[in-house]
This record gives C-alpha cells, sequence and structure tokens, in this order.
C-alpha cells in the first residue's frame, strides 16, 4: 500500500473552531480538534493523514502581530521535513497580511503551505469550513506548489497578492492584480504558468525582529501636522496608501517637507494605491512626481498588506534604508509585477493568464509542475 501524504496543520484560531459565548463567538480550546476526529470524512482515504497543532492562545485574528507571524514561520521550520505541506488555519480579518508575511519569512520555500479559515464556525450547519479545510489538506499534501497560498470558496491564490474585500460574504478574498493559481470544481485544478519555480537553495526561515512599522491611508483634508505624528522617531518604514495610480496632497508644500525630511532621517516611505486593483506609478500624474521628489517610492502593483509585510521583513534582515528601498521595488515572491520600461500608463502588465495547457489536476501523481 503507498503511503499517504502527510500534512502538518498550524491552528492559529478563528472562526473555524469557535464557539458561541455570551460574548459572541470566540475560540475554544481542544474543541477543533474534537470536531475533526467526529467527521468521517477528515479520514477519508483521500485526505491526507493530518496532524493537528493546536496554538495556545487560540487567537481571534484581529490580535495577531508581528510575533504571532514569527511563530508560525518556527513551527513550520521545525517540522518542515516531516511533512509533503502544511495548513495554517487562522482567522480571515488578519489573514492576508499573516499569508504575505509569511511568504517573505519562508525563504526558499518548495512545498506548499495555505492558509485557510471560515466565515461560519465548522460546528455549524451551513459553515464553509468543511470545504476550506478539506480542500486545503488536499492542495497541502499532493500539489507540490512551492509558495503561501491562501485557499478559500474554490480559489486557491497567491497569499501576497490577497485582500479581504467580504466581512460576510463566502468569497471573501480578492487578487486583483494576479490570476489565481488553482480551483476547485468538479476536479481540482492547479494552473502552473501562474506558479512560481522551486527554488534551488536551501529552506530557512527569516527572523521578524522588531522594526516599527506604519500605514497611514490618506484622505481628503489629511493635514501636514497627521502626517508627521506618524513618521515621528522610531518609525523605519511607511506604507502611504496613496490615491489612484499615486497621487497625493502635493499641492501642499508643508505636506511635501514632512515626507522628504522622513525620508532624509532614512524612514522609507512606499506608495500602494487605495484602488482595489491596479499600479502606482509615481511618474504618472504631477501629484504623483511631487510624491517621489519628496523620497517616496512606487509600491507598483503590490497590495498594502504585501507592501507592510515586506518592510517589516527587509528592516527585520537587517538592511540599511537604501538597501530597503531598492528591495522594496524588486519582486522577491510574486507579490510585484515589475513596470517595464515602455509601460507609463500606471498598469503593470500582470503576466499571462493561466492556459489549459499549463493547467492539471491537484490530485496525488498528477500535479507537478510541467
Ligand atoms: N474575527 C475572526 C478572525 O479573524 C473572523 C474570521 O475568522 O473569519 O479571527
Amino acid at each position: 500500500m503507498t503511503q499517504k501524504p502527510r500534512v502538518y496543520i498550524a491552528y492559529t484560531g478563528g472562526t473555524v473552531g469557535m464557539k458561541k459565548g455570551s460574548q459572541g463567538y470566540a475560540p475554544d480550546a481542544g474543541y477543533l480538534g474534537q470536531l475533526l476526529t467526529q467527521m468521517p470524512e477528515f479520514h477519508a482515504p483521500e485526505i491526507p493523514d493530518f496532524e493537528l497543532h493546536e496554538y495556545r492562545p487560540l487567537l481571534d485574528s484581529a490580535d495577531m502581530a508581528p510575533q504571532n507571524w514569527a511563530v508560525i514561520g518556527e513551527d513550520i521550520e521545525a517540522r518542515y521535513d516531516e511533512f509533503d505541506g502544511f495548513v495554517v488555519i487562522h482567522g480571515t480579518d488578519t489573514m492576508a497580511y499573516t499569508a504575505s508575511a509569511l511568504s517573505f519569512l519562508l525563504e526558499n520555500l518548495g512545498k506548499p503551505v495555505i492558509l485557510t479559515g471560515s466565515q461560519i464556525p465548522l460546528a455549524e450547519v451551513r459553515s464553509d469550513a468543511r470545504d476550506n479545510l478539506l480542500t486545503s489538506l488536499i492542495l497541502a499534501g499532493t500539489s507540490t506548489i512551492p509558495e503561501v497560498c491562501l485557499y478559500f470558496d474554490t480559489r486557491l491564490l497567491r497569499g501576497n497578492r490577497t485582500r479581504k474585500i467580504s466581512a460576510g460574504g463566502l468569497d471573501a478574498f480578492s487578487s486583483a492584480n494576479y490570476p489565481e493559481l488553482g480551483s476547485a470544481g468538479v476536479r481540482l485544478r492547479i494552473h502552473w504558468r501562474t506558479v512560481r519555480p522551486r527554488p534551488e537553495a536551501a529552506f530557512q526561515v527569516q527572523d521578524i525582529g522588531n522594526p516599527h512599522i506604519g500605514a497611514v491611508r490618506l484622505f481628503p483634508g489629511i493635514t501636514a501636522e497627521t502626517l508627521a505624528n506618524f513618521l515621528r522617531d522610531p518609525l523605519r518604514g511607511l506604507v502611504l496608501e496613496a490615491y489612484g495610480a499615486g497621487n497625493g496632497p502635493t499641492s501642499n508644500p508643508h505636506f511635501l517637507r514632512v515626507l522628504a525630511e522622513a525620508n532624509d532621517r532614512g524612514v522609507v516611505i512606499v506608495a500602494c494605491t487605495q484602488c482595489l486593483e491596479g499600479a502606482v506609478r509615481l511618474d504618472t500624474y504631477a501629484t504623483g512626481r511631487g510624491l517621489a521628489e519628496a523620497g517616496v517610492i512606487s509600491g507598483y502593483d503590490m497590495t498594502a498588506e504585501a507592501a507592510l509585510t515586506k518592510l517589516y521583513y527587509l528592516f527585520g534582515k537587517g538592511l540599511s534604508p537604501e538597501e530597503v528601498k531598492i528591495h522594496m521595488q524588486r519582486d522577491l515572491r510574486g507579490e510585484l509585477t515589475a513596470p517595464t520600461d515602455d509601460d507609463s500608463s500606471g498598469e503593470v502588465p500582470i503576466g499571462d493568464a493561466p492556459s489549459g495547457d499549463a493547467t492539471s489536476d491537484a490530485t496525488a501523481g498528477s500535479c507537478s509542475p510541467r
């Protein structure tokens, strides 16, 4: 008899295993493990063998911090050689941040790491947790995708391209600037053309350290004083969520001066767009150029979640502000589509759409990259 694939489940918390109490839904220690033992589908022949590791305490993901990302990374590192793939069960609220952070911290990843969760607890009749968990287990055990992914509502997405877009819908995540890596219909399909190649170097996990990073969303009426407060020491990096293709209130010289002074002090300021789709190129409009002249760099089509966690990662590596600026504008893990020289439209091409030729079924034995 051939051996089943083995999957390690890092259960960090979230709605999946929550119980309703007097204060509303909250994680309950031991409860998810009990449910999984009682549900026969989780022990079906096509489901990989899994080991569930429950974190203490279980967290609502609103309580997650960078130190929690580091713990998940260390956990995966410790069990890396024993398992074919990893599932991280996580609350949906900050899942896109954790998926982005792990994509950077897990250097030279050669196995699938799939974050999933649910909008309705597993114990409830209409729960979306059942498919999200079962399909994530199959994908983690058999797909061989060497990436941090997020699986939710039949779609497999690159983790660092995702954003939570719905508080109530079961289709809670978008990947507006990059095509899905796979999908679960009648068959499980992997679109290999969209998947990153397997790295050759050895897997390792980067420590995140404790750099001070922040994010500010521009709004009409934001003052230079408000911005200056954000940029105070010891801040090292800021994601500036700008309008459209990277615009801000640059007719205000005081505002620009605050940015330029922070830049001179070594604060790395990266502009991402508030739009769900598209890219920042600070050379598109005069208002964007003003930001660039103050030292702000383009985040291109990175999500704010990816830009923020990338700043943590790069400063955590001990890089200088100049080095951080260079790497922020380069693609490290598929999080950013590098602009081409002839592309001055503000739109960054997103690469090839998946094609039938490069798509294969994610069942054991038929799902390796071609
Ligand atoms: N508040 C929950 C969390 O993020 C929501 C969820 O899991 O869907 O942990």
